[in-house]
């Protein structure tokens, strides 16, 4: 069992993140892109539940009919990647996180739609679109 906690930068999103990690991974698909300031999106992967501390600035923003993104409209931060079929499937931005000591790089996802400026590091496995699309947990 995994506890995270973490914020966004202005405080006024608070949370706790328990459950089963799966994976921590960095995501070079297009929505992460155009939502993480032309970066990829680095979130720890869980099963579990994504309790809010606080949440006067949270907003969610529908991306798709599968998914929803967090973040917060007070201060910009991108919080929260949450699947609309399974909500105990979701992410956390490793941003966010207060205490990123336990923390390892496990997969490179969506590498095939890096922007060309991008460089996917060897320091973990790399995934594609279609890699992932094959595990429906994996599902943006
Ligand atoms: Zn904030
Ligand atoms: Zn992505």
């Amino acid at each position: 069992m995994t506890c995270l906690n973490g914020s966004c930068l202005c405080g006024n999103v608070t949370f706790e993140a328990n459950g089963e990690a799966k994976r921590v991974s960095a995501c070079y698909c297009g929505m992460c892109r155009k939502q993480n300031g032309g970066g990829a999106f680095h979130g720890a992967e869980l099963k579990g539940e994504l309790i809010l501390t606080k949440d006067d600035g949270l907003k969610w923003y529908a991306s798709s009919s599968k998914a929803r993104r967090g973040f917060c409209a007070d201060c910009g931060s991108s919080l929260f990647w949450q699947s609309n079929i399974d909500p105990s499937y979701f992410d956390v931005s490793l941003g966010a996180l207060d205490d990123l000591s336990e923390l390892k790089l496990e997969a490179h996802i969506f590498v095939d739609d890096k922007a060309p400026y991008q460089t996917v590091p060897n320091n973990a496995p790399h995934f594609t679109r279609s890699d992932v699309l094959a595990n429906p947990l994996q599902d943006q």
